[in-house]
């Protein structure tokens, strides 16, 4: 097969087997580097599409795909979803029948599997790895490969076993997957692994359907029910930091009458078990939990992540909030922040025995505080935790972007506040010094003397929680600090000192009451009534499988079906999410709800009448001049190499790499990476090229090369190195 016959065929599976119109970046690659044979090692964010990234190639390949997969949970949601879209997928794990472990079994020595998830326990079992060497096994995909480093915040002794695959089937691929974005983890899975020369890539971890957004905690629990009323039926996740909080808060939100459940590693195994189920099924809105609830979840359409809490660190905070939105429509990521959690925080960490552990846990804590303080892009910041540049100057999914807060001058409020630290000798608490500043007629005051201080009663126009805030905020921007023997008593910085002497401003944020119907661009326009009731159609059928809904088709699915009032299968097959299986199995019913609501509502199936679903984009026609640049862009960053965007636009690789060229002049080529445009050792080919050749031109760099790259490849490297 040709290279082009190769790319069609993958486009066509992708969108036969599992109704997708597009890849996502770097899954194409991905795919393409196992079929040929090679080793991957891939980092990708939580809901960026790793599944698809093995599934596609076991579907293609002929032989076994053995899925390493660290939780059981997990594996019975991932074989029912691949089944649905009719791959021959199982599992192997304790909660199977010996008469299901049997049919496996035959399954398995009759070569009738494309797909079988198993445990890393039961993987190195002498017995079952005998068993699979008489299996034709072409590749083992290892899931949430980063359990396999002690390093990793989910280390598990059995991922270590992992070590054999490759002495043990040296025929076959390895192809490794993790979310975890830190380099040490990475370096981990390498070696520990053995991976061979193994094709490297990471993903952007911007996840552009997350909403981000902190707003400051008053009072919690009221704030989380006036969230819920306003995302009332929509699936989500509040975490909070104790068992303690999280019983506390499931309580209060259950009187309340919301159908939410608790999740932490004080319940029993088999409760935790329950609970997860049921949020599963969409049998509850909402779970409280602690961080134990964690990589179990693939639910893809849970449509808020509400932090009660500050997180330990960002890598945390973003792998619980990356739980949102897994079926890329907009989600919520709201963060309820109050210093005083930090405050509690940085107490436990001083119980640390281990200095330099101490230490690294207080810079975390430091990195998340500075996270919820920041004036700028929540995005920008989460991406450069991550060491990754955000291009886009407003990403218009983050609070701050949005203009929700703003920047203000209060040198002033400061100012009082630093002065009657400062006159009442740096010995008190926040608490005291508020009071002394309102002019509270406290019998400390009197005792002290303190009401005949010139700052007393100095901020008697506004109310104590507001001087709290501008403690809370000198204290955040290091202008104060609580003494360290004598825990309460502020003292003031250098920096503070500036301040109050008049040489220095102080700002601060503050949010702005804004009041959106919702946010601006994620209200599509789609029958929400039509969607109801596509949901209960789903969730009757869900109940009759014993599956989770969302195995049967995501939200995003049923909203496009709501949009577009598909009632024809060669209509439906268009619906993305919709493959030729899940269309046999499941068109009908849907089809038929349509047609019953078009009957009962002509006037709006009259409108909706003039839509079009939108075609795959590999048919889509030519555009007009001004956007043909900008689709090219899209593609690339979907990961798509240089001739694969050429051959779906039905354009020349010259023309596209004009396009690289004027996007990064232009400043737009934010997530463009010449790797997944070019083979890497080409690149590095034409930069030594660049470098050797004195006469820097195109024409130059080709002769040199002896005709052994194209023009376009040149173009496309030479861009990237003067966007450097
Ligand atoms: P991960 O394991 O990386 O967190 P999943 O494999 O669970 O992510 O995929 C997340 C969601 O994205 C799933 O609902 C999946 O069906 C969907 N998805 C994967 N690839 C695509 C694609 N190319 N187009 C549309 N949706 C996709
Ligand atoms: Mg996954």
């Amino acid at each position: 097969m040709n290279e082009n016959d190769s790319t069609t065929k993958l486009h066509d599976t992708l969108h036969q087997v599992f109704g997708f119109r597009s890849f996502r970046p770097n899954q194409e690659a991905i795919v393409a580097t196992i079929l040929s044979g090679r080793d991957v090692f891939a980092v990708m964010p939580t809901g960026g599409g790793k599944s698809l990234c093995y599934q596609l190639p076991a579907y293609i390949l002929d032989g076994l795909c053995v899925v390493i997969s660290p939780l059981i949970s997990l594996m019975k949601d991932q074989v029912d979803a691949a089944q649905v879209n009719g791959l021959r997928a199982e599992f192997l794990n304790s909660s199977l029948s010996a008469a299901d472990r049997g049919r496996v079994f035959r399954q398995l020595a009759q070569g009738e599997l494309d797909l079988l998830y198993v445990s890393p326990e039961r993987f190195a079992m002498p017995e079952f790895m005998a068993t699979l060497k008489t299996a034709k096994v072409v590749f083992f995909a290892i899931d949430e490969a980063h359990c396999i480093s002690e390093w990793g915040h989910d280390f598990r002794p059995d991922y270590l076993l992992l070590a054999k695959i490759i002495p043990e089937f040296p025929s076959a691929t390895v192809a490794a997957f993790t979310a975890t974005a830190t380099h040490q983890v990475a370096k981990d899975i390498l070696s520990k692994l053995g991976l061979r020369n193994p094709h490297l890539t990471r993903a952007s971890f911007d996840r552009p359907n997350l909403f981000y957004q902190v707003v400051p905690k008053e009072n919690l629990d009221l704030q989380l029910l006036h969230f819920l009323r306003e995302h009332k039926g929509e699936s989500g996740i509040i975490y909070r930091m104790t068992r303690k909080s999280v019983e506390s808060t499931v309580e209060f939100l259950q009187e309340q009458g919301v159908r939410a459940l608790a999740y932490h590693a004080g319940l029993t195994p088999k409760q935790r078990k329950e609970n997860q189920d049921q949020f599963n099924r969409d049998e509850v809105d909402v779970v409280v939990a602690t961080i134990a609830f964690g990589m179990g979840i693939d639910k893809s359409n849970v449509r808020f992540v509400l932090h009660g809490d500050l997180p330990k660190n960002m890598e945390g905070y973003y792998q619980e909030t990356g739980r949102a939105g897994r079926d890329g429509e907009p989600a919520h990521c709201r963060l309820f922040f109050n210093r005083s959690d930090m405050v509690r925080l940085r107490y436990f960490i001083e119980q640390t025995e281990d200095p330099n552990e101490r230490k690294i846990a207080e810079q975390q804590l430091f990195q998340m505080v500075r996270y919820a303080e920041t004036n700028a892009c929540r995005r920008k910041s989460l991406l450069g935790y991550f060491g990754e540049t955000y291009g886009n100057e407003n990403c218009r999914t983050c609070d701050v972007c949005m203009g929700d807060v703003e920047r203000v001058d209060a040198t002033v409020s400061a100012q009082k506040i630093m002065s009657a630290i400062y006159r009442t000798g740096q010995k008190f608490g926040a608490v005291h010094i508020a009071d002394v500043v309102v002019g509270a007629k406290t019998e400390k005051i009197r005792q002290l003397g303190h009401d005949q201080l010139k700052t007393y009663g100095a901020g008697k126009d506004a109310d104590k929680k507001y001087w709290r805030r501008v403690i809370d905020d000198l204290l955040a921007q290091d202008c104060i600090l609580q003494n360290a023997d004598n825990y309460s008593a502020l003292e003031l910085t250098p920096k503070g000192q500036q301040i109050l002497l008049g040489k220095k401003t102080f700002e601060v944020i503050r949010q702005k009451e804004v009041k959106r119907a919702d946010l601006a661009g994620f209200t599509g326009d789609y029958s929400i009534k039509l969607f109801m009731q596509l949901r209960t159609e789903r969730q009757r059928l869900a109940q009759l499988e014993g599956v989770p809904p969302f195995v049967i088709f995501s939200d995003s699915t049923l909203r496009e079906m709501a949009t577009y009032f598909p009632d024809t299968p060669e209509q439906m097959a268009g619906i993305t999410g919709v493959g030729d299986a899940k269309l046999e199995k499941y068109g009908d019913n849907f089809m038929t709800m349509i047609e019953m609501y078009k009957f009962v509502h002509p006037e709006e199936a009259q409108q909706r009448s003039v839509l079009q679903i939108p075609v795959t984009v590999k048919k889509s026609r030519k555009k007009k001049n001004g956007q043909t640049a900008q689709e090219t862009l899209k593609l690339a960053r979907q990961g798509l190499s240089l001739d694969a965007i050429a051959q779906m636009r039905g354009l020349s690789d010259g023309t596209i790499s004009q396009h690289i060229e004027k996007l990064l002049a232009d400043g737009q080529g934010g997530g463009l990476d010449v790797d997944t445009l070019l083979d890497p050792a080409k690149r590095i080919q034409i930069e030594a090229l660049f470098a050797r050749t004195a006469a820097g031109s195109l024409k130059a760099i080709l002769d040199a090369s002896g005709n052994t790259v194209t023009y376009a490849e040149i173009r496309v490297v030479r861009a990237f190195m003067q966007a450097e």
